[in-house]
């Protein structure tokens, strides 16, 4: 995975158009709740404008559906953006279009601009290649710095990059590429996996890509339930998907012909109801009865998997071990994530892949004491999977000369 980053390229003079991720959340307001994605682009976008480059910025933001929705306009952005930058920056009207293109010709040396949401046209998911040459005509370098959305080919992370040479990676892009491509490729062992959430159709690839490196797997989550199921157990009313009984007794064999520690929850939390105020109780995972349902991996649980992760080299999560949505149902969740802070400050690298556990990480606050929290859901499951990302594919080579 070695990709030109920012840091080879000086971008003076130079148009750069970069891809970033300004999904940010608004209020009915329209103020930005939360400008996180904003703070963790500025390293790359000072990176151009500190060497004297022009940065054409351009993000999505929600799914407008090819519609200019004014509600889903980045012009909350930019003011947000030009307060961080300690400098105006212009929201164009369109990312393409006449008056956006007199606007970026207008740029001075140490200037930047930011395009209206690429998704108010539909091209852009389409990846038509006559948006992603309008685009393209905009720069003449890239740099892609939106790792949650590199898992999609679209005309801004992929299409674009066929119009222009120098195609580089942001800091943030950097970042995801060496903690996830290098856990994938040489972790420092023990390399254990923890996986959860709803259900074992979603993460059934990632299993798979996984068996070939790691060491153990722990299971928690909905997903453990078709597992005791393959098992013969009795699960009651919890989460099952009948169709992966057979499947989920496959992966049981062969972890076990591979000499793969698998392990799945020892005791649950149950529930008559997935509520605030159900009925909960504490059971070993062979006892759960009929009217009852596992939201929660139990204290007996916590303390198997504790073990496993305070002596792992490497660590990827990914899901939730119980529906954590819920205070009575989270603290299964919330306590691996403590344990994962602990096994960083010991020298283990952690990561977390995104979606709800990276959600459950920031709940705890425990944001800094992980080595890294993947910004991309999606992507980063699919990076786990073994998947090429489009948007990482084709950005050129670290050999390129520039
Ligand atoms: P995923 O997107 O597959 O990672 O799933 C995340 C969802 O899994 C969260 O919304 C959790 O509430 C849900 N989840 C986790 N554990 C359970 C469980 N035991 N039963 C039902 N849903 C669960």
């Amino acid at each position: 995975m070695n990709k030109l980053s920012v840091s080879d390229i000086d971008f003076k003079g130079k148009r750069t158009l970069i891809r970033v991720d300004f999904n940010v959340p608004l209020d009915d307001a329209l103020n930005i709740t939360d400008d996180r994605r904003i703070v963790a682009s500025l390293p790359t976008i000072k990176k151009v404008l500190g060497d004297g480059g022009r940065a054409i910025l351009c993000s999505h933001l929600g799914r407008p559906k090819g519609k200019a929705v004014p509600e889903m306009s980045l012009k909350p952005v930019a003011k947000r953006l030009s307060e961080l930058l300690d400098r105006k920056i212009t929201c164009a009207p369109d990312c393409i279009g006449d008056e956006t293109v007199k606007m970026i010709e207008a740029l001075v040396d140490g200037e930047a601009i930011l395009l209206e949401n690429l998704r108010y046209h539909k091209e852009e998911t389409d990846n038509s290649p006559v948006f992603a040459r309008q685009l393209a005509a905009h720069a003449e370098l890239y740099i892609n710095d939106a790792f949650g959305s590199a898992h999609r080919a679209h005309a801004s992370t992929e299409g674009v990059t066929k119009f222009i040479d120098i195609c580089a990676a942001g800091f943030l892009m950097e970042k995801e590429l060496k903690y996830l491509g290098s856990a994938l490729a040489e972790p420092q062992r023990p390399f254990v996996a923890v996986l959860g959430g709803a259900k074992i159709s979603g993460k059934i690839d990632v299993i798979e890509n996984l068996f070939n490196r790691v060491d153990a797997i722990l299971i928690g989550g909905g997903m453990a339930f078709t597992f005791f199921k393959a098992m013969g157990m009795n699960i009651g009313q919890s989460l099952l998907e009948d169709d992966k009984i057979g499947m989920a007794g496959e992966i049981i064999k062969k972890a076990k012909s591979r000499k793969i520690k698998f392990l799945l929850p020892a005791d649950c939390v149950v529930a008559d109801e997935i509520t605030d105020d159900a009925r909960i109780d504490t059971v070993p995972a062979d006892g759960i009865r009929d009217d009852m349902k596992g939201v929660d991996i139990g204290p007996r649980t916590i303390q198997l998997f504790r073990d496993e992760l305070l002596i792992a080299g490497t660590v990827v999560w990914n899901g939730p071990m119980g529906v954590f949505e819920i205070d009575a149902f989270a603290r299964g969740t919330y306590e691996i994530a403590g344990i994962l802070a602990e096994a960083t400050a010991d020298g283990a690298v952690t990561i977390v892949g995104g979606g709800d556990s990276a959600l459950a990480v920031k709940k705890c606050g425990l944001e800094d004491k992980l080595s890294h929290i993947s910004t991309g859901g999606g992507a980063s499951l699919e990076f786990l999977e073994g998947k090429i990302l489009p948007g990482v594919a084709a950005l050129s080579d670290a050999k390129v000369v520039v």
